[in-house]
């Protein structure tokens, strides 16, 4: 058949090597000039043209390729620049470019923020003030590049408009057809200008038809659409959708369009159900979104070649096009060049550059050829990993099949633990605290290297940390800090330090993705049955509490945390896998107790983060996810007193859920939010402990207890002073010594004003 292509929708930027950070970073410092960066940057990305061309896709896109975030470059392409920057219209200078994405000495970076459900993070447009105009065809331009020096007719991505829009800020939302019209010519300018060119197909990304759309935002994406068909005549319009399924799939399927591509990976079957009730339109073009764009394994080819004939039968003859679900941006390069991992391992991956093999074989499996022992290699693969001892620890899997006999209830409610804590602690009105970390100095990280790369023995290292340890348990006694920390100077990172310790995990060499700017992180993979091995935080926590008659709080990153910010195999729920970390935390929570630590901090900042794109899947979430971190604190005594922390501010729509963790107590970042999250309080009750962050900790301003008095005072008003607790707004690890003594000094000095004065 000949109507099955394979396809692309765009491919990490970063180079094998991230050789994409290291010529950005250069160029930042000075080290090279423009025109090495436009170089540098050109190879990578004609490279990229060239390896997917030589796999064999037949649709490789082009403008998927950024010298920092696509979203800017859109917004650039448009005209909008801050006023703030210094602008003359016409194309945007890299050093204004740049300015917006970090800030630079003429004004302050433009917000970024999560793009959809993914850790990538993007600029968000600020639209106030702004008179769009096209300062430059960036899409054209790909598409003559990829065309001229490769000879490869490319297939142009754009934002979409709409996706665009719903994703920028500062503008009136009720104005928003106004605001629409503003951008359409242009857009329909840049669309008309590759039309002109001879191109054949753009691909316009849409993902926020995936989220909770409504018939209002339906209507406008009506317009838009109508709009662009009725400007062109010989360009085609494939609308991409990604991360999930699409609300309202008849009216999508009917846009005036020429193609329509669906993620059908996580799309929890409701596309694949969708194409079963309503069809699809025979003259359109479908994407089939059928290799996961997201996760780090090979595909099972005969899951999905059955899943692509049910598509390609229910789309009775229409075009298909065999694509990732989404773009591979969120997925490292290569596997290729991993060669510490296990073998059983090592041969289950595929990152971006064996995902393009997956999608040739798919395409060339459904065309009728012959690919049997290409697909024998990759079932023998798969099936290696599920028989490895890894993922069949049985005493893992009995546990989480029974989960609900496992105990997530505290053996007392709150009022009756919060009785018993007062009279073990003593603590004073307004108690304070920090939120675990102090500073990572070079120091520290040099003593990390010259261990890991063996010029350090583990006790000489040990020993270099204990040191640490006393010199921050010493100063926090002098600054009167109430509850101390040890400090976490032997952890680099909140996960990887847990993953290294706790079976299950392992760790690649190269396996880098963007999470902003040129800023990458190395997920740990999560591939067999997560297990406790031994205890991972108790000598230190130990030792640190052997130096004070205070007490010190024990440190743990959550099962959410963990799972949110590692590659989660796929053969079992992201559900169950959190139990399974869950369990393994609890005999940690369980060690720390035994050991004489009865504060424990189990810390969750990337809760709200996995939270689902639409509103009708959150509860299902929130339920499991509290469930989690129930499982891993709920077996201690009344007295032990169980801390959670959270990075964030946006609290008001899942305080219930937040309430339902029952920890004794959490702490929150605050400072940045304006009073937005106090004034959330006047409207919910938050019925346990709880510290508002009273300083920004992303600054290295040391802020006067003035300031931090008037926090205290603000939030006063309305929670109960009884359960309130002073604490900076998170971790201190990005800091300086003197600075984080000075603030902290402050911060003592505040708590201390509000108790004389009461
Ligand atoms: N305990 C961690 C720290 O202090 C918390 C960091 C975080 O919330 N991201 O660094
Ligand atoms: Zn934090």
């Amino acid at each position: 058949m000949s109507n099955i292509r394979s396809g692309n929708l765009g491919f990490p930027r970063i180079g094998e090597n991230r050789e994409w950070k290291k010529a950005i970073e250069a160029f930042w410092a000075g080290k090279i000039q423009e025109n090495e960066l436009h170089q540098q940057l050109e190879a990578i990305r004609l490279g990229n043209l060239k390896l997917q061309k030589d796999k064999g896709i037949e649709i490789i896109p082009v403008n998927d390729f950024t010298y920092y975030d696509h979203i800017l470059d859109t917004a650039s392409m448009f005209g909008v620049i801050p006023d703030r920057f210094s602008y003359q219209g016409g194309e945007v200078p890299l050093s204004t470019y740049y300015g917006i994405a970090r800030g630079n000495r003429e004004a302050a970076a433009s917000e970024m923020t999560k793009w959809f459900n993914t850790n990538y993070h993007y600029i968000v447009p600020e639209l106030s003030g702004i008179t769009p105009q096209l300062t430059v065809n960036r899409p054209l331009a790909a598409y003559r590049e990829a065309k001229e020096k490769l000879g490869i007719e490319g297939r142009p991505v754009l934002v979409g408009l709409y996706t665009f829009l719903k994703l920028s800020k500062g503008y009136d939302s009720a104005k928003l057809q106004d605001v629409i019209d503003s951008f359409l010519p242009l857009y329909l300018r840049v669309l008309k200008e590759l039309e002109e060119e001879g191109v054949k197909w753009v691909q316009i990304d849409e993902p926020i038809l995936v989220t909770s759309v409504n018939e209002q935002d339906l209507k406008y994406i009506q317009t838009i659409y109508e709009a662009i068909n009725q400007e062109l005549t010989t360009l085609s319009i494939q609308l991409q959708t990604y991360f999930g399924s699409v609300e309202f799939y008849p009216e999508v399927a009917a846009l005036p369009v020429q193609g329509i591509g669906l993620d059908f990976v996580h799309d929890e079957g409701r596309n694949l159900e969708a194409l079963r009730q309503h069809g699809f339109p025979q003259e359109k073009t479908l994407g089939a979104g059928v290799i996961d764009g997201r996760n780090i394994w090979r595909a099972d080819l005969d899951a999905q070649s059955s899943l692509l004939s049910e598509i390609v039968q229910l789309v009775k003859g229409a075009e298909v096009i065999v694509q990732p679900s989404s773009s591979l941006l969120h997925v490292p390069v290569t596997a290729r060049t991993e060669t510490k991992l296990e073998p059983v391992l090592k041969n289950a991956l595929a990152f971006a550059e064996e995902k393009l093999n997956e999608l040739v074989l798919l395409t060339k499996q459904a065309s009728g050829e012959q690919v049997a022992s290409e697909f024998q290699v990759s079932r023998e693969a798969l099936s290696a990993l599920s028989a490895s001892p890894a993922r069949n620890r049985e005493n893992v899997r009995s546990l989480v099949d029974h989960i609900a006999d496992q105990p997530s209830h505290r053996e007392h409610n709150f009022s009756i633990r919060q009785v018993a804590q007062e009279k073990k602690w003593k603590l004073p009105f307004l108690p304070t605290t920090t939120i675990g970390s102090f500073p990572q100095t070079t120091e520290i990280r040099a003593a990390r290297q010259k261990w890991r790369k063996g010029e350090w023995s583990s006790s000489q290292y040990g020993e270099f940390v204990k040191e640490q340890i006393r010199d921050w348990i010493s100063k926090q006694e002098e600054i009167g800090i109430d509850v101390l920390v040890h400090g976490e100077f032997e952890r680099t990172d909140m996960v990887e330090f847990f993953g290294e310790k706790l079976a299950g995990f392992a760790f690649t060499s190269g396996g880098w993705v963007q999470s902003y700017g040129s800023r990458c992180v190395k997920p740990p993979i999560i591939y067999g049955d997560v297990d406790f091995i031994e205890p991972m935080t108790v000598e230190e926590t130990v030792y640190a509490q052997s130096l004070t008659k205070k007490p010190v709080k024990g440190m743990l990153t959550g099962p959410i945390t963990i799972l949110n910010w590692s590659f989660v195999r796929s053969d079992l729920s992201r559900e169950n896998v959190s139990y399974q970390i869950a369990l393994a935390l609890r005999k940690e929570v369980e060690a720390l107790e035994h050991a004489g630590i009865e504060m424990i901090q189990v810390d969750e900042p990337a809760l709200r983060e996995g939270l689902p794109l639409k509103r009708a899947d959150w509860n299902n979430y929130l339920n499991w996810a509290v469930l989690a971190f129930r499982l891993s604190t709920s077996t201690v005594r009344d007295t032990t007193q169980i801390h959670t922390h959270m990075c964030y501010c946006e609290f008001h729509d899942i305080i219930d859920s937040i309430t339902a963790l029952d920890a004794d107590v959490i702490s929150i970042e605050t400072s940045r939010s304006h009073g937005e999250l106090v004034h959330s309080f006047e409207e919910h009750t938050y019925p346990l402990g709880i510290g508002l962050g009273v300083y920004d900790i992303h600054s290295p301003r040391v802020p006067s207890v003035d300031e931090m008095v008037s926090m205290i005072e603000r939030a006063l008003q309305v929670l109960d002073p009884k359960l309130f607790w002073i604490n900076p707004d998170c971790g201190l690890k990005t800091r300086g010594v003197q600075e984080t003594v000075d603030s902290l000094r402050n911060m003592v000095a505040a708590a201390e004003k509000f108790r004389e004065a009461h």
